[in-house]
């Protein structure tokens, strides 16, 4: 008798058991159905990248003076910066440039430090291919613009929870063309500018 109690109350402490943990896991399901959608249905629909993304780098052939500091700041060497040096100008022509983004960790320090601004990074991100040498761009091909995920008409831009105005959680519910959250640069740079006389006029006072 004593026997069979036993088993019965360890039926229904593992009966419990089973009941809790199955609590435990719908809580997490029930938890995610109150959660904005993260999915995004790429290739149809792409995020916007942040305005600071280090993605594909352009060169600007003709603003190049082949000095060399992008390979020297490289923490790769990466850059490979092919020229001659013409005798009647005294100075170095830039005959080949190129950079191999299956090796670049795009870190920025060439963009950074280049003297002539002839390097940017872009927002361009996609740069799958099937041969590896297909990474090694050329001038021409770091000459090329990418084209913008807003600008393209067979993408739906999204935007980062981080660009969403404040209150918004979910980016597919977004107006075209809506305000987004933060101040662009140019915002920022003509507050500055409207700011100067103010300061000036302190510091006559002072
Ligand atoms: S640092 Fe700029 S200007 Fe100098 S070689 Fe590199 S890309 Fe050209
Ligand atoms: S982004 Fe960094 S790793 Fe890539 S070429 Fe420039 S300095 Fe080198």
């Amino acid at each position: 008798m004593l026997n069979f109690l036993k088993q019965v109350g360890d039926y229904a402490k593992e009966t419990v058991q089973a009941a809790k943990y199955i609590g435990e896991g719908l809580s997490v399901t029930f938890d995610h159905m109150k959660r904005r959608p993260v999915t995004v249905q790429y290739p149809y629909e792409k995020l916007i990248p942040s305005e600071r993304y280090r993605g594909r780098i352009h060169f600007e052939f003709d603003k190049c003076i082949a000095c060399e500091v992008c390979v020297r700041v490289c923490p790769i060497n990466l850059p490979v910066v092919d020229w001659t040096f013409d005798k009647k100008t005294k100075k170095k022509t830039l005959d080949h440039y190129s950079i191999d983004f299956g090796v670049c960790i795009f870190c920025g320090n060439c963009v950074e430090y280049c003297p002539t601004n002839c390097l940017s990074m872009t927002e361009e991100y996609e740069l799958a291919a099937y041969d590896r040498h297909e990474l090694n761009y050329d001038n021409v091909a770091l000459g090329r613009l990418p084209y913008k995920v807003t600008d393209d008409p067979m993408v739906t831009p999204m935007r980062e929870l981080a660009y969403l105005p404040k209150g918004v959680m979910d980016p597919h519910e977004l107006p075209a063309g809506s305000r987004r959250a933060g101040k662009l640069p140019q915002e920022i740079l003509e507050e500055l500018e409207a700011s100067k006389p103010a300061k000036a006029e302190e510091a006559s006072e002072s």
